[in-house]
C-alpha cells in the first residue's frame, strides 16, 4: 500500500481535483484506492458522491479512535473508489487531538490497519499546515503537489518544501516529494510556459511530465457527484487525469 498526500499550502490550487481524479484514474487502471477527505469543507467527500452531511461516522471519529477505517470507508458510487469522508466536525477534532497521545499518528495507526486492503491511499489535504494536515505528512510515503504556473508559485513552495523537510527530519523518515504537478494548465498564456520552464529547470524530473489543461468539465463534475475522469471520460481534463494515474503507477515500478 502506497500512501501519498495530496498537499500544497494555498487554496484553490487544485489539490482536491487532483485527489479526486487521481483515485478515479487508478480505479481504472485497476487498483484499489481509498481515498482520505482530510478539509473540514468536505469537497473531496461530495465530489466522490457521498453527502457529507449524513456521514456517521467520519474520518473525525477515525482519528479520535472511536471508529475503524473499515467501518467508516464508503463506496463513491460512480468512480470505484473508497472515501473516507469529512464534514465540518472535522475542525473540531484539531482541539480534541492537541490532548491526545500519538496526537500525529492518529491516521498513521488507522491506516496501518487496513494495509491489506488498498493499493494506494490518497489524502486529500486542507490548505493550511495545521495537526491534520500533521497526520497526513505524516501517514504517507510521499507528496504530490499541484501547482498552478503563475508568478508567485515557486515561492509559495518553499513554505511547503521547508514543512516537508522539517516532517522528514522529525516525525516520517519516508516522506518525499513525488512529484510536481502542473494543473489548470493553459498554454496560450506565456507567463505559463516560463513558470513552468522554471519549475522544471529548479525541480528537474520531481516534475511530473503530464501536464492538466485547464478544462471546464473537471470543475463541473462535483456538482454531479463524481470525478471528470468518470463523468465525462472523453473530456481533455479526464484523459490527462487517466495518463497521469498512469505515470503514478509508472514512477514506482
Ligand atoms: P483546492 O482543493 O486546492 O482548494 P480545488 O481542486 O477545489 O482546489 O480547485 C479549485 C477550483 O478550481 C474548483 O472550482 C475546481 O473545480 C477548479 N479546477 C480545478 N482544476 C481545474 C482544471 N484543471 N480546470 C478547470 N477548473 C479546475
Ligand atoms: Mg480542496
Amino acid at each position: 500500500m502506497r500512501i501519498f498526500c495530496v498537499a500544497n499550502q494555498k487554496g484553490g490550487v487544485g489539490k482536491t481535483t487532483t485527489t479526486v481524479n487521481l483515485a478515479a484514474g487508478l480505479a481504472q487502471l485497476g487498483q484499489r484506492v481509498l481515498v482520505v477527505d482530510l478539509d473540514p469543507q468536505g469537497n473531496a467527500t461530495m465530489g466522490s458522491g457521498i453527502d457529507k452531511r449524513a456521514l456517521d461516522p467520519s474520518v473525525y471519529d477515525v482519528l479520535l479512535g472511536s471508529a475503524s477505517i473499515a467501518e467508516t470507508a464508503r463506496e463513491a458510487p460512480k468512480a470505484g473508489y473508497r472515501v473516507l469522508g469529512a464534514n465540518r466536525e472535522l475542525a473540531g477534532a484539531e482541539g480534541e487531538l492537541v490532548g491526545l497521545d500519538q496526537r500525529e499518528r492518529r491516521l498513521k495507526l488507522a491506516l496501518a490497519e487496513v494495509k491489506a486492503d488498498y493499493d494506494f491511499v490518497l489524502i486529500d489535504c486542507p490548505p493550511s499546515l495545521s495537526l491534520l494536515t500533521l497526520n497526513g505528512l505524516v501517514s504517507a510515503h510521499g507528496v504530490i503537489v499541484p501547482m498552478q504556473c503563475e508568478y508567485f508559485a515557486l515561492e509559495g513552495l518553499s513554505d511547503l518544501v521547508n514543512t516537508i523537510k522539517q516532517v522528514h527530519a522529525n516525525l516520517n523518515r519516508e516522506l518525499e516529494i513525488i512529484g510536481l504537478l502542473r494543473v489548470m494548465f493553459d498554454p496560450r498564456i506565456t507567463l505559463q510556459q516560463q513558470v513552468s520552464e522554471q519549475l522544471k529547470a529548479h525541480f528537474g524530473a520531481k516534475v511530473f511530465d503530464t501536464v492538466i489543461p485547464r478544462n471546464v468539465r473537471l470543475a463541473e463534475a462535483p456538482s454531479y457527484g463524481q470525478p471528470g475522469v468518470t463523468f465525462d471520460a472523453a473530456s481533455k481534463g479526464a484523459q490527462a487525469f487517466v495518463e497521469f494515474a498512469r505515470e503514478v503507477v509508472r514512477r514506482l515500478k
